[in-house]
């Protein structure tokens, strides 16, 4: 049976970090860190990302706070609050929820987020210096993708890995993640043909695909590690990856289950983000 990765366990220990460095940056700056997020419209799950996202802002000790935008606001009107983040020097870290309202341009509000507060790691400086091999942010999830790796002792280099999904957010990130560690890295999606059997060759499988229960043992060779970013509903509405767990259990070597292994760790990381932007503005 795979060993099970731990992510509620593990984002809780990040935390922990997390909140002791902040009191430590507050007394050396006469104030912790800050997150500002802003959450345009009345998506429900939004608006539960968000809500999480507030509660462990406040457990770890971060200053900040959530700038809540009707659904008909405009694009001018969240651009103009974006600025005022950007100008703001008391603002370390600024997250825009998305989707954002359809009147309003994802792209333009990620252009014009200061890529020093860019908490998720999406703006186009970010995205290059993270392919370049530069200190940037990089985004939440994928980081905490290799931080459960880490933490469960997977050894990366010159591991055959296969990342399942090609997303800006998940995919393409944690490849380039695992490129930098010395993977081996293949990245296949919808047009990728026999899936199936491009999985079984590696040792260390990412699936960020959106289909519940997609990736059932005929995808995974026996001992590999198996890390699920999916969260989906299955046929009784229940929450899943996109590995079928029960399938896969008994032959992987290791494994996340959802819930439970990458969600947890996506905030943890969005925590970490905000500590790490405070501490490079304050030392540049
Ligand atoms: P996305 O933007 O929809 O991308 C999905 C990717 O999967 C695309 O590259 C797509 O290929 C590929 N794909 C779709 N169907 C496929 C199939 N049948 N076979 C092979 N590849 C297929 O999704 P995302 O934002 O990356 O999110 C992926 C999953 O992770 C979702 O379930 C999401 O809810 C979850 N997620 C979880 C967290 C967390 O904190 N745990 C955070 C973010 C996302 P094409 O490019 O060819 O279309």
């Amino acid at each position: 049976m795979a060993r099970w990765i731990d992510g509620t366990q593990i984002a809780k220990t990040v935390r922990d970090d997390v909140a002791q460095a902040v009191a430590l940056f507050a007394r050396q700056h006469g104030r912790p860190p800050s997150l500002h997020v802003v959450l345009a419209g009345d998506d429900p799950a939004s608006a539960v990302y968000v809500r999480n996202k507030e509660k462990f802002a406040a457990q770890v000790g971060l200053a900040g706070t959530v700038h809540r935008l009707p659904q008909s606001v405009s694009e001018e009107e969240l651009l103009t609050l974006v600025r005022r983040l950007n100008d703001d020097p008391l603002v370390d870290g600024i997250l825009v929820q998305f989707p954002v309202p359809p009147q309003v341009r994802q792209s333009e509000v990620l252009r014009l987020i200061d890529p020093e507060k860019d908490v998720d790691g999406l703006h186009a400086s970010n995205v290059g210096k993270l392919w370049s091999g530069r200190t940037g942010l990089v985004p939440c999830t994928p980081r905490g993708c290799l931080r459960l790796l880490d933490e469960a002792g997977v050894a990366l280099a010159g591991k055959r890995a296969v990342v399942v999904g090609r997303s800006n957010l998940v995919g393409k990130p944690v490849a380039a993640l695992l490129l930098a560690r010395d993977a081996t890295v293949t990245l296949v999606h919808s047009k990728t043909q026999d899936l199936a059997a491009r999985c079984r060759e590696a040792e260390i499988v990412i699936a960020a695909v959106g289909r519940a229960k997609l990736l059932n043992r005929s995808f995974i060779a026996p001992g590999a590690t198996v890390i699920d970013v999916g969260m989906n509903r299955d046929e009784v509405g229940k929450l899943c990856g996109d590995v079928d767990f029960a399938d896969v259990e008994p032959i992987a070597g290791a494994i996340t289950p959802v819930p439970g292994g990458v969600g947890p760790m996506t905030i943890a990381m969005l925590l970490e983000n905000t500590l790490l932007a405070a501490q490079a503005r304050s030392a540049g």
